[in-house]
């Protein structure tokens, strides 16, 4: 046995359940393809203070390079709803740095450059071919990313809509004090069908401008090219310098499906669960029970199970919650969108806290206060679309 548990790919779940499930006392090797951690990184560049505090961890300066107060969403015909929430820009490749020297030092067995090519299983154990040899453990978690290649093998289907996922491209650019702005600005409306298109400070001269769609085909090239015209206009903006170009896709309404088997665990945007901080925490949860597992000689999917449930407790709501909101958004036309950013313009939303249940409640309460006929503009979410 090469280890009690074989961790498939250095995404923030996967450093995070090696991480927990190596201080709770097993054995766990982490593999990784990239040559080096973090090169290239994956396209994310920031998240909130909310997101982190959910997985009790603090944002480091050493990968920071932007403080932001929080975010304006903005509405086709531009009426804003400010929402205040700390952020972060990152450098997602000091990040991944940052966590896996943390995690290194638990004592996981992190080797890079090794590309996991399948897993079999072998009675008890599991055999996993690598472009380095064959390495051999009790229990494999799989947080190899949107793609993932290795839960498909094991013919997991480990999301409900995995026609959902939002296809995205961003471009870091240059001009002069573009970075500067504390709030990130997302713009939603059918120029981005799905989600939203992004401008996100980065400090000095630089920002990120984004965007991300659904349903629409995995090359958002022409939104992309459309919102470069239009955020030009917006800022008055002659030229700027591209300084590189990231895509992907992000699982943010797919919903984790079948994520957990006899001796295998699939978490982070392998298993639909979407953004560093959730996905962080999936990986914590995902390593205490997989340790709990290892420590009580039974990695049975019953034992296991017990991710699931923790994660649903945590989470299960909010994803149902953010599903219905991005649908809904999707199936509205921009008039709606619009008259529905009307009831939150200029409103201080800082009343709204709680569970996400509660948020929701509040949130709808507001409106019924507010303006009640703005409810039937949700009945897009009926609309066969
Ligand atoms: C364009 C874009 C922008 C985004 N922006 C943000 C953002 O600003 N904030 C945010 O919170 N989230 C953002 N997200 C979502 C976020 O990136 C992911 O939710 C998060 O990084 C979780 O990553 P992941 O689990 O998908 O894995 P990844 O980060 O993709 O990591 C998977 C790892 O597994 C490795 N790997 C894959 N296959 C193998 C194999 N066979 N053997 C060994 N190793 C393997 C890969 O090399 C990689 O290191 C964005 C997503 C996209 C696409």
């Amino acid at each position: 046995m090469d280890a009690d548990i074989i961790v498939i790919g250095a995404s923030p779940a996967g450093l995070m359940a090696a991480r927990n499930a190596c201080e709770k006392g097993s054995s766990v090797l982490l593999l990784e393809k990239k040559e080096e951690i973090g090169s290239p990184p994956h396209p994310a560049n920031s998240f909130f203070k909310g997101m982190l505090d959910k997985c009790g961890e603090a944002a480091d300066p050493s990968y920071v390079v932007h403080y932001l107060k929080g975010m304006q969403i903005i509405s086709p015909s531009g009426r804003i709803v400010e929402v205040e929430t700390p952020g972060y820009a990152i450098d997602k490749s000091r990040f991944d740095r940052f966590y896996a020297e943390k995690v290194m030092k638990t004592g996981v067995d992190i080797r890079n450059g090794i590309e996991a090519r399948n897993i079999h299983r072998e009675g008890e154990k599991f055999s996993v071919s690598t472009s380095a040899g064959v390495f051999k453990s009790k229990l494999v978690i799989i947080s190899d990313g949107i793609n993932s290649k290795m839960a498909s093998l094991l013919g997991l289907k480990t999301m409900k809509h995995p026609e959902d996922i939002a296809w995205g491209m961003e471009l870091e650019v240059r001009a002069p004090a573009l970075g500067k702005p504390k709030m990130f600005e997302y713009y939603i409306g059918n120029h981005a069908p799905g989600w939203k298109t992004t401008y996100s400070p980065r400090g000095g001269d630089n920002a990120a401008i984004g965007v991300y769609v659904r349903r629409c085909g995995r090359d958002a090239t022409p939104y992309l090219n459309a919102w470069v015209e239009r955020f030009k206009k917006l800022k008055g903006l002659k030229e700027f310098e591209v300084v590189k170009r990231l895509s992907g896709g992000d699982p943010i309404v797919t919903l984790p499906n079948e994520y957990i088997t006899d001796g295998i665990m699939v978490v982070g945007g392998a298993a639909g669960q979407s953004g560093i901080g959730y996905a962080m925490r999936a990986g914590q949860i995902c390593g205490d029970v997989a340790a709990n597992g290892i420590r009580k000689g039974d990695v049975s999917k019953n034992v296991l199970s017990e991710y699931r449930k923790t994660w649903e407790k945590e989470f299960k709501a909010e994803h149902y919650l953010g599903r219905i909101g991005l649908e809904t958004l999707r199936k509205m036309t921009d008039r709606e969108i619009d008259e529905m950013a009307a009831v939150f313009e200029r409103e201080d939303l800082s009343f709204v806290h709680g569970s996400s249940i509660e948020q929701a409640m509040q949130v709808f309460a507001f409106i019924l206060k507010k303006k009640p006929s703005a409810i039937l503009k949700y009945r897009a979410l009926l609309r066969n679309k």
